[in-house]
């Protein structure tokens, strides 16, 4: 039997942009390049914004939330 694991090393971040408030999940490798460079990070939907430091509690990005069910999934 073959255990296949997947790519589970994400986690919500929230953006900081204008009204848009969704925990949008990371990568988070990118996430601690971007705490070390400051360089903005890519969801899995694609969107690309430099994170707060603190996530807060926001509802997960659909687009992200889908994604990341095929990957789970998987
Ligand atoms: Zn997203």
């Amino acid at each position: 039997m073959t255990t296949v694991r997947p790519d589970t090393n994400l986690g919500p971040v929230t953006s900081d942009g204008d009204h848009e408030r969704f925990a949008h999940y990371v990568k988070k490798g990118d996430i601690v390049r971007s705490a070390v460079e400051g360089v903005a990070v890519e969801a899995l939907c694609g969107k690309r914004w430099i994170p707060d430091r603190d996530p807060q509690r926001f509802p997960v990005c659909p687009t992200c939330k889908e994604i990341m069910a095929h990957i789970r999934g998987r």
